[in-house]
């Protein structure tokens, strides 16, 4: 759960790093940062808080260069502390190095303790160090920063899109089975790379493709060349991008993440239908799946939950008391659209169920007689170990609970989780090409404790073609 960014822009990069964070502020409000690099300086600012917070114009000023890369970050691997704010800056000989990442290694611990061993110091918990000691590893045997990637690609379990700023070059890559998103977009004077295609939009940049799982992309002065250094025989895309954390106006590997969840609540409807007088969204999460069940039911779509726009996603609180309140503070039912009525409320998944009970809650005390509660996910029955906060099981209300005691405990008066079927079918990948470890409880590559269905990976001896390829 973080967002990154890298620009190479003939006209200065700190400025629309900045948007492009801001685009990608829902993928972590904890800190941001930004180094840039203006052929002699690496020059890098990083804070906690909100994108807005972290930068000040002065402080944009003082960024300055031609090639840039930042971060946001929500915290999965490594604790919420200053010294783990990306992106990470090094000196090594007379090389300026700044990598900031988005995704999770599953064998931290293994590479850590390997380096440890060795008597290497480390300076902050996060997996991305460990990624950064062994490009650095490699690039001083061979001298080529390919020959590093690939490597690393070799020696890394987990997901990783990894954007890389050496010099004034970006290097970016994506893990082997695409795990998380990652894209490429043309810019009036550059190129960029970004989790996601609303940071390219941002900027008035034209989406070029996803960065290939397994692929890296160099980025100049000159222009993009890229390189496949890994291919797997079958993918690994995150569902929950699809399910809540990608911006609905994002499209992720060729999907266009606003029509999965309207198809995805049409879908519902045709699951579970239920006579209601209104259908309602738990903004803004569940609104285009609301929409869809709306469309699908021929129920009106009528807004009775109203949503205050200055509060941050409620997970982002730390602890429980502080996330129920947070809710409150958030969400206000509106009591004349309620009053005696059966609604139908949709959301996008219901992880510990807090959220869901809270609202149902809020929505009785508004005079709501029925609640029907759809959900655009399956329910969720396991942690996520690959980069999106999904507590352990004993925190998620459905790891041990058939639908009808989660139905109980949240007191809807119908729950229905959308099927595993009909949301494989509504993103269009072949079930083989998702993640789909929260819901099923089986990874894509091996996890001690859990099952796994991993996917091979072939190595190529590759090098860097000379023109971008767009296919
Ligand atoms: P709860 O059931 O109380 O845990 O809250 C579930 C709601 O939080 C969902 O409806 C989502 O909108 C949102 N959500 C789901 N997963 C996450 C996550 N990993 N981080 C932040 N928010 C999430």
């Amino acid at each position: 759960m973080c967002g990154i960014v890298g620009i190479v822009d003939a006209g200065g990069v700190s400025i629309q790093i900045y948007y492009a964070l801001y685009a990608l502020q829902h993928r972590g409000q904890e800190s941001a940062g930004i180094s840039t690099f203006d052929g002699t300086t690496l020059c890098k600012f990083k804070g906690q808080g909100l994108v807005a917070d972290v930068f000040s114009p002065a402080v944009l000023k003082n960024l300055k260069g031609t090639v840039g890369i930042g971060h946001v970050r929500y915290p999965t691997t490594g604790a919420n502390l200053p010294e783990n704010i990306q992106p990470l800056n090094f000196q090594f000989k007379d090389h300026f190095i700044s990598i900031a990442h988005n995704g999770n290694l599953v064998n931290t611990a293994e590479l850590r303790a390997a380096y440890e061993q060795a008597g290497q110091i480390f300076t902050t918990t996060t997996d991305t160090e460990i990624i950064a000691k062994l490009l650095i590893d490699e690039i001083t045997n061979s001298g080529r920063v390919e020959d590093a990637v690939a490597l690393c690609m070799k020696r890394m379990q987990g997901s990783y899109s990894t954007v890389m700023m050496i010099d004034g070059i970006i290097y970016a890559f994506r893990d082997p089975l695409g795990i998380k998103p990652f894209c490429l977009g043309k810019l009036e004077h550059g190129y960029m790379v970004a989790s996601e295609s609303v940071a390219v939009d941002a900027l008035e940049g034209k989406f070029l493709r996803d960065v290939k799982p397994g692929e890296l992309i160099r980025i100049d002065a000159e222009g993009v060349r890229c390189m496949q250094i890994a291919v797997a025989g079958k993918r690994a895309h995150c569902i929950f991008e699809y399910i809540y954390f990608a911006r609905a106006d994002a499209v992720i590997d060729g999907v266009l993440v606003y029509d999965v969840r309207r198809t995805i609540g049409q879908k519902l409807h045709e699951e579970a239908p239920v006579k209601a007088d209104s259908v309602c969204s738990v903004p803004d999460s569940g609104t285009a799946y609301a929409i869809g069940y709306a469309e699908g039911s021929k129920i009106p779509f009528v807004e009775s939950l109203m949503k205050n726009r200055y509060m941050g996603r409620t997970f982002i609180m730390p602890s429980q008391k502080e996330r129920e309140r947070a809710v409150r503070i958030k969400l206000n039912p509106i009591s004349a659209h309620l009053k005696d009525k059966s609604v139908v409320l949709v959301d996008d998944s219901i992880v510990r169920g807090t959220t869901s009970k809270r609202i149902i809650d809020m929505m009785r005390d508004a005079g709501a007689r029925e609640i029907h509660m759809r959900i655009g996910s399956p329910a969720i029955k396991a942690p996520c170990y690959l980069g999106v906060d999904m507590p352990t099981r004993q925190e998620l209300i459905a790891s041990d609970k058939v639908e009808e005691e989660v139905r109980h405990n949240i007191t809807a008066t119908s729950l229905h989780h959308i099927s595993l079927d009909a949301l494989v079918k509504a993103i269009g990948f072949s079930r083989d090409d998702l993640c789909t470890g929260c819901l099923t409880g089986c990874y894509p590559l091996p996890i001690e404790g859990e099952s796994a269905k991993p996917r091979l990976v072939n190595f190529i001896d590759g090098t860097f073609q000379s023109k971008l390829e767009l296919v």
